[in-house]
């Protein structure tokens, strides 16, 4: 296929300048018109908060947290929470952006948004982290709701976090408010599916790029960076079509299986140490070379940045699901392409997780509450729609996969944008 990806620019510049330069590239392809496009090249909403919490040993530590709204012209603005060191306000401004136009690529009635604390949550105690997680989604309070914006779990957050900030704004409010997050526990209006709802989508992407590709998904070679929330669903999921897991990394380490890495061994070494690292019949590899391990699919579940111009030509795979958010820079994406790796993009390939989020906000809104069957088929038909959609925007326009998913997404956000006009 012809033609550039969307942003040209260099490996090291932060994710927000890459999210810029990507929209930049999709912006001049739609000729969009110029004051839309200066709205939608900025976040709408930065929201920075410092707050204390008191530690177990009764120190208190400040700590700094981020909600950023990107776009709020399709519907409230929707985006996960994620607690990690690394976290900046360029990184969350950058997933906020992504989030806009992941919503309006699966067409669910959502605008963009982001946040998170910068902690370490493993030196944390499960009490600590009740009080931080309460103290923020107070600083926060004036940006979050279930009609403005909806938070989620992301990176070291999960249904346990959720359920503390539900409970803090229902403290606040003087009634239980569950439409306020998703990715709540069932017992407090949580959507059955959720937890896997983001690799169960992964999946389906996969098994649709599979078909163009001809690519047998029994006996298809794994790799997979991240064994959390995300890249465990998704092993999981390929597994059962029989597919081999050959290679899984997470922060500690990498371990390798020629015949197919034993996942329920890989789950139990996680739960009893932590880490993947040191699961029965897996050989140890160095973290770096797990990404250029031979293999028929790729999928980054882990963080920013993970294929770059400095491993990229080393890839060796037919089929790259981006699994976690932004794991390949622009340059990376023109190597891959010229290596003729197909990639599905993070706007598309992980949406199954606000998806998910999408029908349990509509749960609670009308309370009452759908079977399992019912929304693993909605989630399918909708993530099998998008991707028609976006490959069919692609082979029109002669452009990858990641350009036609962007001109589909950020087309949608602009015409809502100009739909509604300019207040006042
Ligand atoms: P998680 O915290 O459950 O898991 C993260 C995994 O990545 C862990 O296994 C961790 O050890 C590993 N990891 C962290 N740093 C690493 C490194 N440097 N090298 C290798 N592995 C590393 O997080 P998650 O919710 O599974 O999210 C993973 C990715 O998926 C993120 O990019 C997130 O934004 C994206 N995502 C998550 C969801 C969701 O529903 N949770 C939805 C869409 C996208």
């Amino acid at each position: 296929m012809a033609s550039t990806s969307p942003g040209m620019i260099q490996a090291q510049e932060a994710p927000f300048a890459m999210a810029q330069a990507q929209f930049d590239t999709v912006a001049d392809r739609l000729r969009l018109n110029p004051s839309v496009r200066a709205v939608l090249r900025e976040p709408r909403r930065e929201l920075t908060v410092h707050f204390p919490v008191e530690l177990d040993d009764g120190t208190v530590s400040v700590f700094t947290g981020y909600r950023v709204q990107h776009n709020l012209a399709r519907g409230p603005a929707k985006g996960g929470i994620r607690y990690h060191p690394d976290v900046t306000l360029e990184e969350i401004k950058a997933l906020a952006m992504w989030m806009t136009w992941k919503c309006a690529v699966v067409k669910i009635p959502y605008g963009g948004a982001k946040g998170g604390v910068i902690c370490s949550p493993k030196e944390l105690s499960l009490r600590e982290l009740e009080r931080l997680t309460r103290r923020y989604t107070t600083e926060i309070s004036m940006l979050i709701g279930p009609e403005r914006d909806i938070p989620a779990p992301d990176v070291n957050t999960n249904a346990q976090t959720m359920a503390w900030m539900m409970d803090t704004v229902s403290m606040h409010e003087g009634y239980s408010v569950p439409g306020v997050v998703t990715g709540k526990p069932l017992a407090i209006g949580g959507s059955e599916g959720r937890q896997d709802a983001t690799g169960r989508g992964v999946v389906y992407c996969i098994q649709e790029a599979a078909k163009s590709l001809r690519l047998e998904l029994r006996d298809a070679r794994v790799v997979i960076q991240g064994f959390g929330t995300v890249g465990e669903a998704t092993a999981r999921f390929l597994g059962e079509l029989g597919a081999r897991v050959i290679g899984i990394g997470d922060s500690e380490g990498s371990i390798f299986r020629g015949d197919g890495i034993d996942l329920a061994l890989a789950r139990r070494q996680r739960q009893e140490t932590g880490s993947i690292v040191g699961t029965p019949r897996t050989e140890a590899i160095p973290r770096d070379s797990l990404l250029e391990l031979d293999c028929d699919i790729l999928i980054p579940a882990a963080l920013e940045g993970a294929i770059t111009a400095r491993n990229a030509d080393r890839i060796r795979t037919k089929l790259l699901a981006e699994a976690a958010n932004g794991p390949t820079t622009p340059d990376a994406d023109e190597i891959l392409r010229a290596k003729g790796v197909q990639v599905i993009p993070d706007i598309l390939c992980n949406a199954g997780g606000v998806t998910v989020s999408y029908f349990e906000w509509v749960q609670d809104r009308e309370a009452f509450f759908w079977q399992l069957e019912e929304i693993n088929a909605r989630l399918r038909r909708i993530m099998t729609r998008a991707f028609e959609d976006a490959q069919h925007m692609s082979r029109e326009h002669e452009v990858d996969l990641r350009t036609g998913a962007y001109m589909l997404a950020v087309g949608r956000v602009a015409e809502a944008s100009m739909t509604r006009g300019i207040y006042p």
